[in-house]
């Protein structure tokens, strides 16, 4: 999400006669993106702005700005705290970035943090940057209002609102022609996307329909599901094209009826098991990630061993998992204890992760022998002889390269796997 924003921005500075640099020593502008989901990223922020301000000591002309959700959620606090700082925008607020800009360029302190009904950027065509040239992001929403108790999301983002079907479809068709073969759909809910137009509202398996249409060559992804909103509408949709991918991230948080219930994430361990078993019947061989949120308030043994229980009985391909961290003016911190103490957070996210790698890697080994298409994304972090690739199932295969480069389909029969890799090589 923060990263399609970042293209967003790119796009509309890039509009206004701005050029990006690769080192921020060479820049006269610094602009941080940032998130405010887990105290763990603020402090990442912090750390990077007092590295900042080394480099403004030596050149007091450099303007240095706070983007995203820390910016919506501190406002001007942070402006006070940390002096390095001459711009803070929210994200509703990037086309004013350019006066943003000009006022902190004339040394006033420039601040937007309004939150809109209807920004969606829909008419900006994001700065692809460092991209792979195969794969991208279109965000089609923007907001939530789901208000899960331990998210800040919400109140840092806003409003939910979708954006213009037509738009997503065109940006994906010249995607397309540019040579990109897989596009992901953003939202933090995408299965409430809901675009009025003409009397009528498209919903996502319509939108996601669209966009698959554009080039049996272009895979679709979407990211994120809400378990609760999950519609067997979509799963049908998905399984009727071949190129929307045979991967679906349903978050279920966790596997205790009672902490989904202080979650207010609504719908049951039962509703969540059921939603699975609808996948895997309307899409065979689907792979199934998720998020598990470890140690959230009040949760016992008995719960976490819910947790442990639902992750086996699904069966998760792969998942992120954390530890809860209370977000400031969230529902969960004015109402509930944050009362698990920290080394049995870590603990129990140890098990809940030791399981996963475990699940990850039967899963993988399933694979063993079986033959992928992959799509070619580009050359192998661990070594130039061989490409990495993606399968339709999101799983990530490496294998030595051959005749086809980024870009192109290949089919690779998988040899061995790690939990978080296939081995193979094209056949
Ligand atoms: N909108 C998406 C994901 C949003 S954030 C959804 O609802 O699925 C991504 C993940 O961060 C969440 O799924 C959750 O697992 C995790 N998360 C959100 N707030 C958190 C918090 N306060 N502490 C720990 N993890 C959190
Ligand atoms: Fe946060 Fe819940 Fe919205 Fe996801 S659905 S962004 S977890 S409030």
């Amino acid at each position: 999400m923060n990263f399609s924003d970042s293209e967003i921005v790119a796009s509309i500075l890039g509009d206004s006669g701005y050029d990006r640099v690769v080192e921020a020593s060479a820049a006269d502008i610094v602009l941080v993106n940032t998130c405010s989901i887990r105290e763990h990223a603020e402090e990442r922020v912090r750390k990077r702005l007092h590295q900042f301000s080394a480099l403004k000591k030596k050149r007091p002309g450099l303007v240095i700005g706070l983007l995203g959700c820390m910016a919506e959620r501190t406002k001007t606090a942070l402006m006070e705290e940390e002096q390095i700082l001459d711009l803070i925008a929210g994200p509703d607020s990037y086309r004013h970035l350019p006066q943003l800009l000009e006022e902190a360029g004339s040394g006033r302190q420039a601040i937007d943090t309004m939150l809109s009904a209807d920004e969606t950027y829909a008419d900006i065509r994001p700065v692809r940057l460092g991209s792979n040239g195969v794969s991208a992001f279109i965000s089609i929403m923007r907001g939530c209002e789901n208000h899960c108790s331990y998210c800040v999301v919400p109140s840092t983002r806003g409003q939910e609102r979708s954006r213009d079907a037509v738009s997503i479809v065109g940006e994906t068709a010249d995607l397309f022609r540019q040579g990109y073969r897989e596009v992901t759909l953003l939202g933090q809910n995408v299965n409430s996307y809901a675009w009025s137009a003409g009397g009528k509202v498209m919903s996502f398996p319509e939108l996601i329909g669209q966009v698959a249409e554009v080039s049996p060559l272009m895979r679709v992804r979407f990211a994120t599901s809400h378990p609760k909103d999950m519609s067997e509408d979509l799963l049908r949709t998905i399984a009727a094209y071949p190129n929307i991918c045979r991967a679906i991230h349903l978050p279920v948080q966790s596997g205790s009826n009672r902490m989904l219930d202080r979650m207010n994430r609504k719908y049951t361990r039962e509703a969540y098991l059921e939603r699975i078993r609808a996948i895997r019947e309307i899409i065979p061989g689907c792979a199934i990630s998720t998020d598990i949120i470890a140690g959230f308030c009040d949760e016992t043994e008995d719960d976490h061993r819910d947790t442990l229980s639902l992750m086996e009985q699904a069966g998760f391909d792969s998942a992120f998992m954390f530890k809860y961290s209370e977000r400031p003016l969230t529902l969960a911190a004015e109402t509930l204890n944050d009362n698990v103490p920290a080394e049995v957070k870590e603990r129990r996210l140890r098990e809940i992760i030791a399981l996963q790698q475990r699940l990850s890697l039967a899963s993988n080994r399933r694979d063993i022998g079986k033959s992928f298409e992959a799509l070619i994304e580009g050359t192998s972090k661990r070594s130039d002889d061989h490409y990495s690739g993606r399968n339709s199932r999101n799983k990530v295969a490496v294998f030595p390269k051959a005749k086809d480069g980024p870009g192109s389909y290949v089919i690779v029969k998988i040899s061995g796997a790690t939990s978080a890799t296939l081995l193979g090589e094209v056949v």
